[in-house]
């Protein structure tokens, strides 16, 4: 499976997996023009599309669902729909409401799960095909054994390296947002990410890509050494590629 990160970050985020038979989007969350553009430099038409699977409500992943589910169907907890249906109209029939039970999609395989962020209902997912595993987990304030299963034995992980802790409480956010951020229901740093990487890694992860980077609070070399050294000093992961996903450019794990 290709991973294509077509943005990701604090003011938008969206993804597409694909094995060539099928695919999925994961969050709409840039402008209309540029996840449009961004989908055709990677060869995709909208309306091939088998799902847009929806994370959470929050704007920078709902950016532009309104015009995606023109095209395809949107997937997401119901609480989540809801909380969508409220700021933009969805057509009904375009709506998909799905849990924490798997389902199928062609050949691919869906497993959403729950995560921990101020939302109705956040979710990561895992999605499979007879060769390859991906796991989606970003937007949440920790990770919880429950997550940590979920991703084990995951292939590619998409993991979020949200910020530099020091960055962010020397920084000028207002305190209020910086609690939010910090807490379990914010999101995750760098060094967090770094401990969660090298679990996975000892399971069998070969390819990360951090996401959902803050763009006052991290930088791309930041997140990148924070894990890559913690690798190092654990022993492991000198095969493992890590990427870090970029607002504006297009990012690919394959
Ligand atoms: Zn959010
Ligand atoms: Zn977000």
């Amino acid at each position: 499976m290709e991973v294509y990160s077509l943005g990701s970050g604090s003011k938008g985020n969206c993804m597409v997996v694909t094995n060539g038979k099928n695919s999925v989007m994961i969050d709409a969350g840039l402008g209309g023009r540029t996840m449009m553009s961004k989908l055709a430099q990677i060869g995709i038409l909208p309306h091939e599309l088998d799902a847009v699977l929806i994370t959470h409500e929050h704007s920078d992943h709902i950016r532009s669902v309104g015009e995606i589910a023109a095209v395809a169907p949107i997937y997401s907890h119901a609480d989540t729909l809801d909380a969508i249906g409220r700021v933009v109209a969805l057509p009904y029939k375009q709506t998909l409401e799905i849990d924490e039970k798997g389902f199928s999609l062609g050949s691919l395989d869906i497993f959403p799960f729950r995560v921990s962020h101020d939302a109705v209902h956040p979710m990561g997912y895992v999605i499979k095909d007879e060769n390859d595993s991906v796991c989606y987990l970003t937007d949440t304030g920790y990770i919880s054994k429950g997550m940590m299963k979920m991703a084990t034995g995951c292939k590619k992980v998409i993991l979020e390296s949200n910020h530099d802790k020091e960055m962010l409480v020397r920084g000028g956010y207002p305190e209020y947002l910086k609690r939010r951020i910090l807490s379990d229901t914010g999101h995750l740093c760098n060094e967090e990410s770094a401990l969660a990487c090298a679990d996975l890694v000892k399971e069998g992860t070969t390819e990360v890509l951090l996401a959902h980077l803050s763009e006052n609070n991290n930088l791309s070399e930041l997140a990148y050494w924070t894990t890559r050294s913690y690798l190092k000093k654990c022993g492991i992961g000198k095969e493992v590629k890590i990427k870090v996903a970029s607002q504006r450019d297009t990012v690919v794990l394959s």
